[in-house]
């Protein structure tokens, strides 16, 4: 199968308010021009050097996901360009996302990574934090961050149920910020749950973006895995 092939299968299988985010790490540019070609747009990357050098390479219409783990001193490097940051997982992030965001003149959309999966290893907010940082003081002095929705993984698992209780629960966690901090918020809008593996339960649970990586692109080398 080719990689525009595949796109159109996970393609066919997306509602037309789910958004594909063709997760491309570890993968050479060649194969993301594929993609490119074959009209996808989005692409998510989840380390800072490989998304800097990628941008640098290829065409500037696409829009860039980091997806990964960020560290605040790598921030730099991709707050000029980067379309959403889906993994942000502390305040003190999102201040150092908000201080490199000045410095480029921009907003930056983000996403809260919430914790959802059994899995220790697994990063991402309680719901108990993202609701005691929207009510500090400090949270309202970010002036260059735009929360525009959650994020969150679930449990690498056979067992259907349990993933389909994962992401009812960051449905769940979405769906009281937004009818509360974010009421008077329509940027806060996106669910970005779902991968290879599970992103059809993702969208039974009310998914806006999906991240794919392997079924689009083939599997990853073991070596570059995270
Ligand atoms: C790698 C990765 C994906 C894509 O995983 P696949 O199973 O290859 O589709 C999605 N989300 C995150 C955060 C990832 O790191």
């Amino acid at each position: 199968m080719s990689i525009a092939e595949n796109i159109d299968i996970v393609k066919a299988n997306l509602p037309a308010h789910v958004q594909l985010i063709a997760v491309s790490k570890t993968k050479p540019a060649a194969l993301l021009m594929e993609a490119y070609a074959h009209g996808q747009r989005a692409f998510g990357e989840n380390k800072v050097q490989e998304l800097a050098w990628k941008f640098e390479e290829l065409p500037k219409d696409i829009e860039w996901h980091f997806i990964g783990h960020m560290q605040t001193n790598k921030v730099k490097y991709i707050a000029p360009f980067v379309h959403l940051i889906h993994g942000v997982d502390s305040y003190k992030l999102l201040k150092t996302i908000d201080a490199e965001a000045k410095k480029a003149n921009r907003i930056i959309p983000c996403l809260l990574q919430f914790h959802i999966a059994e899995e220790e290893t697994k990063f991402g907010f309680s719901i108990a934090e993202v609701t005691e940082m929207l009510q500090s003081d400090k949270f309202h002095l970010l002036k260059n961050i735009q929360i525009s929705g959650v994020m969150g993984m679930a449990t690498y698992t056979d067992d259907e149920t349990q993933i389909h209780k994962e992401f009812a629960c960051l449905k769940y966690y979405f769906d009281g910020l937004k009818s509360g901090y974010f009421a008077d918020q329509p940027e806060f809008k996106e669910i970005s749950m779902g991968m290879s593996g599970d992103y059809l339960i993702a969208i039974e649970e009310g998914s806006t973006m999906v991240r794919i990586g392997s079924t689009i692109f083939g599997e990853r080398s073991y070596n570059s895995e995270t």
